[in-house]
């Protein structure tokens, strides 16, 4: 798909090589080519994307930027390997890239804007975009690094995947998504704000946030704020509800500012007001029994350095491609939509990666509504995946279904017996399409049926021995993947 338009560096030697390129073409300043084993081509291709300013340019007025969209070109600010103060420029062209500290293109000059160079510092910038494969690739790259690190159900490491997406692309967005990060595991917690700091773009991770020091950051960058345990003012709630809309600005010493940036914050066990429950998408966090492994600096270097070429490659490639669509067999409430259709505009090229999103916000939707019928779900799915293992048909009755939901239901205590018409429903609301015939209403069990059941019994928390079916793909994917552990 994009396979080969990144300038492509083996990972063992990419750093070392992308900066040491960077330091002798400015020390030089010169068009001496490196000697190198690689194709011409290719060689060409790479030292095109370590470009010099044009001498000539240093005299012409220059543009201060934080970043520029062109039909055929983007300009966008990468970190200065050689002083973590100071940013350089990318220039785009579709197909290589060239970073510099000044950029001519068109009839102008572009230079980085000036920022206060702590800022620079803190910020998480991309050096240049290195080579992610496919769309499915990179998503299942920051989902593993995900669960990986993080004692978190698949259901919110998910979600937070496609947040970490959606981040990129916050000015293409109606929306920018936010976070509520809640749970007693104090580490956990920081943990997950220090790996989204690796992986988000222009990340901040903020210990204290008051009102006014959120203003007096630079948000029309649109930074990925990752806030821990903020002491919730009034000012701060109110910033904190109404700051995820783009086109919305805040009037501060007569001046508009821009205030829409994507927002991840951690609030513990603290209760979250309503208003700000409502904008957020909630992440609770296991009460972990088994403690991940500390991220160490070197590791989160290791990520950062690799996840935010990668991402910035997926931004170049799919800026102009992102499109806020209508999503199938959504019956979500307006707030929950809003949030669905945003996240899933940032996966491109995948239309199953994008709706798969739906299903995940599912909860959260129920919650807004106050119609936590998650357990009935739970136990839908659970007779579902039992159908599924029995491979008694390709086909199954809802009113079976419907018989062995109930029964499961009674085993944890559940006195309401459901009909298959509620049944039925629940199975539309998890996109599980029924069909008609003659006898009543059918699901079909083929191998979508089958992977979309197990994804969703995984997110659910249905338990079921994966070990105990060896016959079953989905379960065999499962053994062998991350989630193996979930039984
Ligand atoms: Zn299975």
């Amino acid at each position: 798909m994009n396979s080969g338009r990144f300038l492509f560096v083996p990972k063992s030697t990419r750093e070392a090589r992308q900066m040491s390129t960077l330091h002798m073409r400015k020390a030089s300043n010169s068009k001496q080519k490196r000697k190198s084993s690689r194709s011409p081509r290719r060689e060409k291709r790479i030292l095109s994307s370590v470009g010099i300013a044009n001498p000539r340019a240093a005299v012409a007025k220059c543009i201060a930027t934080a970043g520029e969209s062109f039909p055929n070109a983007t300009i966008d600010l990468v970190a200065d390997p050689s002083d973590s103060y100071r940013l350089n420029l990318l220039l785009w062209d579709g197909s290589s890239a060239t970073v510099a500290p000044r950029i001519e293109y068109g009839r102008s000059t572009y230079e980085p804007m000036a920022l206060e160079p702590t800022l620079v510092r803190t910020m998480q910038w991309p050096k240049c975009p290195i080579e992610y494969g496919s769309t499915r690739n990179l998503f299942d790259s920051v989902l593993g690094l995900i669960t990986r690190h993080v004692e978190i159900q698949d259901t919110s490491a998910r979600l937070l995947t496609y947040f970490v997406f959606s981040t990129w692309f916050p000015d293409r967005l109606s929306l920018a998504p936010g976070l509520a990060i809640l749970g007693p595991a104090d580490g956990e917690g920081v943990q997950l704000l220090r790996l989204l700091r690796c992986l988000c773009r222009r990340s901040m991770l903020l210990a204290e946030a008051s009102h006014a020091s959120l203003l007096s950051l630079p948000l029309h960058l649109s930074p990925s704020l990752l806030v821990n345990r903020p002491m919730l003012t009034r000012p701060l709630r109110s910033f904190l509800s109404t700051s995820n809309r783009r086109g919305l600005g805040t009037v501060k010493r007569g001046k508009v500012l821009e205030v829409c940036c994507p927002k991840a914050v951690y609030f513990g066990m603290d209760e979250i007001p309503q208003d700000i429950a409502s904008v957020m998408i909630q992440i609770p966090l296991s009460s972990a029994t088994a403690q991940p492994s500390v991220l160490e600096d070197g590791t989160l270097n290791d990520i950062t350095a690799e996840l935010q070429g990668k991402m910035l490659a997926y931004r170049l490639a799919n800026y102009s491609r992102i499109r806020i669509s209508h999503l199938h067999g959504m019956n979500f409430t307006h707030q929950t939509h809003e949030f669905a259709i945003n996240l899933a505009a940032c996966i491109v090229d995948d239309a199953e990666l994008a709706r798969g999103v739906v299903p995940l916000l599912k909860e959260q939707d129920d919650h807004v509504r106050g119609q936590p019928d998650r357990k009935l779900d739970a136990a839908i799915l659970g007779a579902v995946l039992a159908c599924l293992h029995e491979k008694k048909s390709d086909w199954v009755q809802v009113k079976e279904i419907t018989a062995l939901a109930n029964t499961l239901l009674r085993t944890q205590g559940e006195i309401v017996e459901y009909r298959p018409e509620e049944v039925g429903h629940r199975l539309d609301g998890l996109s599980l399409g029924r069909t008609r015939q003659n006898e009543g209403m059918f699901l079909l069990l083929g191998r979508d049926t089958s992977r979309l059941v197990h994804r969703l019994a995984l997110g659910y928390g249905v338990s079921w021995d994966v070990n105990s079916v060896p016959a079953c793909p989905d379960c065999k994917a499962l053994r062998s993947g991350a989630n193996s552990v979930l039984m």
